[in-house]
């Protein structure tokens, strides 16, 4: 019975949205509610209150606001591609960001300012009409919104650090429905917490400005072995990785690829290491660095000079909403019992699924270390990113879990449990995200702008 009252008395809230958003907003029963719910995570099955699709700041703050004195939250996302530890939506709104994605280049200020739905590759084209280059990562349709303030670790990383650390201003609706401004000068604790804090613990993200660099090309590309090299491999990489100079930012990856005529040729059906990335370098400097790599013989080499635009679709990333799912782990170091380990539950005799995917990212260089006026995440605190991840759909997704977990389990002697929650795909602790004066602040910062918890974040900090 009361969980009958509860549900009526949240229909009648949940009507007041309706005519926002230019009639963009959708309720369960609506023939285009599941349409509107479901986002790039193909797995995760929102079933929000209500679904919204605002077109400009004004729309955005009208449902921020009307869902308050609904006594429904609200939860804005870009892509989804981080939805899967969104949690229960029963009473939120879900806040689609896709119809604001203006996108504004300042070639002379070296600046792009965006709106919060704009993807990756519409960004990393516009500045390199200009001979520019963002600090995007390795998906082409990731929003650079939830990229952005989650941290961002993209291929110039190691020389250029984090994402976060070069947004320069964030406009956001905050709880009350006031649009704000934030940046060194304007709020500058909130803009230091949403910098890595993410941006809907604290609002709605409705603009971001950022910082581009004069990066008209980069020496980038592929080395790949079948996946029997894996050892050999790995034992390369870890050490040369560990030393490199910061210049270079890569990717160790074991890949299997099903059979079938999608895939194309060298790929299809076949399992394979992958080590991808770039080198901001002249040519020689750039041979000179990967030539350790190169001399363990790979089967196929496309590292060359390349435009940087390019290096959106270096890594293959799906392009296409995708049903995955997995888990990450920052990692230490990667020491010669730990690539025995690695390779032992993700290698070719592994007997892991066929649609696993074990991922290690070069981190270090200024990825590493803090620059002054730094936001939350103001460094990674480990030398590896270790991502796993596969098929989350059907009969696969067991195995998917179950392989994830024992690759992320025989990695955890190497790790201090502290997660970069951009990879994260599960619901964690958030506060393994940060430090422990980081994570207070962060805690002081979150209850003073969201006391009743308005705001539903993927990784969420708590508001009481
Ligand atoms: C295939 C793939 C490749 C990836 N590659 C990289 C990579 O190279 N480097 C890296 O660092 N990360 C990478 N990631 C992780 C990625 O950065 C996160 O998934 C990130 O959250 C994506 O942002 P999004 O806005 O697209 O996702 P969403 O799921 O839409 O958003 C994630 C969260 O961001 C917040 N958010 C989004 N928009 C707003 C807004 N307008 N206002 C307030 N808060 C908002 C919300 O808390 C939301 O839940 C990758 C993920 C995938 C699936």
């Amino acid at each position: 019975m009361a969980t009958e009252s509860a549900r009526s008395e949240r229909a009648g809230g949940v009507s007041s949205l309706r005519g926002l958003a230019g009639g963009g907003v959708f309720l369960p029963g609506d023939e285009e509610y599941d349409r509107a719910r479901t986002t790039w995570a193909l797995a995760v099955d929102l079933r929000p209150a209500a679904v919204a699709f605002p077109t400009s700041a004004a729309e955005v703050a009208a449902v921020v606001r009307a869902a308050a004195s609904a006594g429904l939250r609200v939860a804005p996302v870009g892509t989804g591609h981080n939805a899967h530890p969104l949690g229960d939506l029963t009473d939120s709104v879900l806040l689609r960001m896709s119809g604001m994605s203006r996108i504004d280049i300042d070639p002379d200020a070296r600046r792009a300012r965006v709106e919060a739905g704009a993807l990756w590759l519409p960004v990393i084209e516009a500045a390199a009409a200009h001979g520019l280059s963002a600090l995007h990562g390795s998906s082409p349709d990731t929003g650079v919104v939830g990229y952005s303030l989650g941290g961002g670790v993209g291929w110039y990383g190691r020389a250029l650090g984090l994402a976060a650390n070069s947004v320069t201003a964030v406009e956001l609706v905050t709880a009350d429905g006031s649009l704000t401004r934030v940046d060194a000068e304007h709020e500058p604790e909130l803009f230091w917490a949403v910098r890595g804090g993410g941006g809907a613990n604290f609002g709605v993200v409705t603009t971001i400005e950022f910082t581009l660099y004069p990066i008209e090309t980069a020496y980038a590309g592929m080395l790949v072995w079948d996946l029997r090299d894996a050892h050999r491999v790995l034992s390369r990489w870890a050490r040369w990785a560990a030393d490199a100079p910061d210049a270079v930012t890569t990717s160790y990856r074991h890949l299997q690829y099903p059979p079938i005529p999608e895939i194309p040729e060298p790929f299809r059906g076949r399992q394979l290491v992958i080590v991808d990335g770039a080198v901001l370098a002249d040519d020689a400097e750039a041979e000179r660095i990967l030539a350790p790599l190169r001399d363990l013989g790979p089967e196929l080499d496309t590292f060359g000079r390349v435009p940087a635009a390019t290096l959106a679709r270096l890594h293959m990333d799906p392009e296409q909403p995708t049903p995955g799912g997995g888990q990450s782990a920052l990692l230490d170091e990667l020491p010669p019992a730990a690539v025995d380990r690695l390779v032992e539950v993700a290698g070719a005799d592994s007997g892991s699924s066929l649609f696993l995917a074990a991922e290690l990212r070069q981190l270090g260089g200024a990825l590493g270390r803090s620059q002054p006026g730094a936001g939350a995440v103001a460094r990674l605190d480990g030398q590896f990113q270790l991502i796993t991840g596969g098929m989350m759909v059907g009969e696969f997704a067991k195995q998917t879990v179950a392989d994830c977990e024992r690759v992320v389990d025989a990695m955890a002697p190497y790790s201090r449990g502290r997660q970069y929650l951009n990879f994260q795909e599960e619901a964690v602790d958030p506060s393994t995200g940060y430090d422990a004066s980081t994570w207070d602040a962060l805690l002081r910062l979150r209850k003073n702008a969201d006391p009743a918890g308005l705001f539903q974040a993927n990784h969420e900090i708590p508001h009481r």
